[in-house]
């Protein structure tokens, strides 16, 4: 499967000048709701994804909000267990909302669109492990990452797609003068 080529298929492979969630600028930006307005791709990429994972135990599958929702959602779908998310708690960390069950003892599978930190994704391990539960695994469609990310348990991605991003005081786009759009 062309991971990359459903992005482009779908408008969602943006180019230009672009602020990310990890701070860095980058001339481009994925735009995984682009992919994920249509419900055929999102299964696609999920089924694809939970075959990574076959083989591991988990009782539930989390994915930050926004982008992880989906995406946890069709993973969780396919290995046959429940789907949750974690969101942003106003303080740098994430929390799960109370009626979502995350227990202690369970296994888990973390889950995002697209990583380049991986910070978002941490978070939401974070927010699950605050309940007691074990973290088994990594999974991403897009790994963004110039350098390896290391979460302590396997990690498998879809596709790669290391392109330069920057610190702001040496992004070249920065530097002719480019306008920056957040992202
Ligand atoms: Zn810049």
């Amino acid at each position: 499967m062309d991971v990359l080529e459903i992005y482009r298929e779908s408008g969602a492979l943006l180019t230009g000048h672009f602020l990310l969630k990890s701070g860095k600028h980058s001339p481009y930006f994925l735009q995984s709701a682009a992919v994920f307005q249509y419900p055929r791709h999102a299964r696609v990429l999920g089924e694809a994804l939970a075959r990574h994972f076959a083989d591991l135990e988990v009782d539930f599958v989390i994915g930050p909000a926004i982008g992880g929702v989906i995406l946890a959602y069709v993973v969780a779908e396919h290995l046959g267990v429940r789907g949750i998310f974690a969101e942003k708690d106003g303080n740098g960390g994430m929390f799960i909302r109370p009626g979502l069950v995350a227990e202690r003892g369970e296994r888990f599978l973390a889950v995002e669109d697209v990583v380049t930190t991986g910070g978002s994704v941490r978070r939401a391990i974070e927010a699950a492990e605050a309940r007691g539960a074990e973290l088994v695994g990594v999974g991403a469609v897009v790994d963004r990452s110039q350098h390896p990310l290391d979460f302590g348990v396997p990690f498998r991605a879809l596709a790669r797609f290391p392109v330069e991003s920057y610190d702001p005081p040496e992004c070249p786009h920065c530097q002719r003068g480019e306008p920056l759009v957040k992202v």
